[in-house]
């Protein structure tokens, strides 16, 4: 008989495939979940730097804005320091031609000394030129229309005044006015002292920054006139920008701050500062896309790693997955040939030992198993009967009813064997051949064998099957019993089945439809 793989149950096989198919489906939603997981935390990581990036350029915006608003406090003290001092001179001195002559090659060295200075003036109380830093002195001149001159004139404060950017009259540069009033002994007004500030030295100033290509600094009276810029656009040079949002909500109503602000060119970071002592303030802006520019070159190399970490990652976990199922099949095809070897075996072994027509062991079944009682009674010293069951007048019925007829019939024969015959675990029906059956009783004497025999006579008899062919005008049954002869070391196979054929030759010879014991007349 060959081997026989033990095949795996439906049930376990079902539960095998149903746990690989969740651990595949696990690993592809690991893969997908890492894959998304580290393009979130690159996400995450290059907003972050972009935001760090912004905030440190604002950082160094406020820094940087401190001190050009330090360097325009500076320079103005330093200018409203020296006129007022010039002030306080005029006032004590007064303001006569003598004075005025002493004092000319002192406002030359001075002008010269401070490079912000682009003059320095004083008229009397009708406006007319006294005396100033240029090397020859023009009188022919009158400032009284200068909004300057009038309000120092109608304003006793004595307190500085800056002024818009103007056009030099005598040398056309673009500068700013520092005023102050000068008193005359009894209070009256006696005329002013003049700074003007070439924006040139601002603007000179200014351009030594780099704040990329689209920065600017402006610097500004807290009105919103602007009075320096770099770049200098000189049409801008005096016009008010107080009327413009960021100045109108953040540079001229607060000290100082930085924001981030959409303009037309795209956003931009300012950063602003009033001076502490004048009424001026600076504004610088730089153009986010310069301060990001470094940013979205390392963002741009680094999302594109991820991105091919990702790939690589996801690529071979897919196929790894791919392998997975491979083996998978391979194991279900495997697993599915040994299920088909295993019933073919199944198949091949009951073709071996079954009786095709009716499904009963076949005779070479019986031969074993009659072998395998007779050691077993031998061994255990039980007794052991055989029944040898042939069917009467069988020809007759094939020739009265057919060749299928009769199979069917012998099949009924079977099914009640089957029911009388084997009710207990060591008995065993076979058919021996043709119309004959046997029927092998473990553990039982004639006595036994006899009833059981009678039952299986009866059965069929009360079963009333038709065969016009026999006397009787039924089915019926002879049948033939013998015992092992345990005392008889010789008694074999052979020995018990023929005398359970003499008994049946016996049954026959006696008129059939009866069972006889071998060894009993019979009757
Ligand atoms: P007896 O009462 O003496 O046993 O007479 P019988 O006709 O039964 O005995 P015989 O041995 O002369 O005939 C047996 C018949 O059984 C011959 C054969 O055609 C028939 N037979 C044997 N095997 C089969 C089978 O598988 N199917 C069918 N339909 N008939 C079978
Ligand atoms: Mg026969
Ligand atoms: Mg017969």
């Amino acid at each position: 008989m060959p081997p026989s793989l033990p095949p795996s149950s439906p049930r376990s096989d079902v539960r095998l495939a149903t746990s690989r198919r969740t651990a595949m489906l696990l690993t592809a939603v690991l893969i997908v979940l890492l894959c998304v997981s580290l393009i979130a935390l690159d996400i995450g990581h290059t907003s972050e730097a972009r935001e760090l990036r912004l905030t440190q350029a604002e950082k160094v915006l406020t820094n940087f804005t401190r001190s050009l608003a330090q360097h325009a406090e500076d320079k103005i003290k330093e200018a409203d320091t020296y006129l007022a001092q010039l002030v306080e001179r005029l006032e004590a001195e007064g303001m006569g031609d003598v004075h005025a002559e002493r004092l000319h090659p002192l406002l030359m060295d001075s002008v010269r000394d401070m490079p912000q200075l682009h003059g320095l003036f004083v008229y009397d109380e009708t406006g007319r030129w006294i005396v100033n830093s240029q090397p020859v002195l023009l009188t022919q001149y009158n400032n009284s229309d200068r909004d300057y001159f009038i309000h120092h004139r109608d304003e006793p404060s004595g307190r500085v005044l800056i002024g818009p950017p103007i056009r030099s009259r005598s040398t056309g540069d673009w500068i700013i006015t520092v005023s102050r009033r000068v008193d005359q002994s009894d209070g009256r007004f006696g005329g002013v002292a003049l700074a003007t500030m070439a924006m040139a030295h601002f603007n000179e100033h200014y351009k030594g920054y780099d704040l990329g290509t689209s920065g600017t600094i402006s610097l500004l009276l807290t009105d919103g006139t602007l009075l320096a810029r770099h770049p200098f656009v000189e049409d801008a040079m005096g016009i008010s920008l107080a009327a413009q949002s960021l100045y109108r909500d953040h540079v001229l109503t607060g000290n100082r701050g930085v924001l981030r602000e959409a303009g037309e060119k795209g956003e931009r970071l300012v950063a602003f500062r009033h001076l502490e002592r004048y009424p001026l303030a600076v504004v610088v802006t730089q153009s986010r896309e310069e301060v990001l520019a470094g940013w979205i070159g390392e963002a741009r190399r680094r999302t594109l790693g991820v991105v091919l970490l990702s790939i690589a990652l996801a690529g071979t976990g897919f196929f790894v997955l791919r392998l997975m199922a491979q083996r998978l099949r391979a194991e279900d095809e495997l697993r599915d040939a040994r299920d088909a070897l295993h019933d073919a075996n199944v198949r091949l072994q009951r073709l071996a030992t079954e009786d095709g027509l009716t499904g009963l062991a076949n005779r070479r079944a019986f031969d074993e198993r009659l072998a395998a009682e007779i050691s077993r009674a031998r061994r255990e010293r039980t007794p052991l009967s055989l029944l040898l069951v042939d069917v009467d007048h069988f020809k007759p019925y094939n020739d009265l009813y057919g060749h299928l007829a009769g199979d069917d019939c012998l099949r009924d024969v079977a099914e009640l064997m089957r029911q009388v015959a084997t009710q207990r675990g060591g008995d065993f029906a076979a058919r021996y051949g043709g119309e004959e059956f046997a029927v092998l009783l473990a553990g039982t004497t004639t006595d036994g064998a006899i009833r059981v025999g009678e039952r299986l006579r009866e059965k069929v008899a009360s079963a009333r099957l038709e065969h016009e062919g026999s006397p009787s005008g039924r089915l019926t049954l002879s049948i033939g019993v013998a015992d092992l002869h345990i005392e008889d070391a010789e008694d074999d196979a052979d020995d018990l089945v023929r005398r359970a054929d003499q008994a049946l030759y016996q049954a026959k010879n006696g008129g059939r439809d009866r069972v006889i014991v071998h060894g009993a007349s019979s009757g």
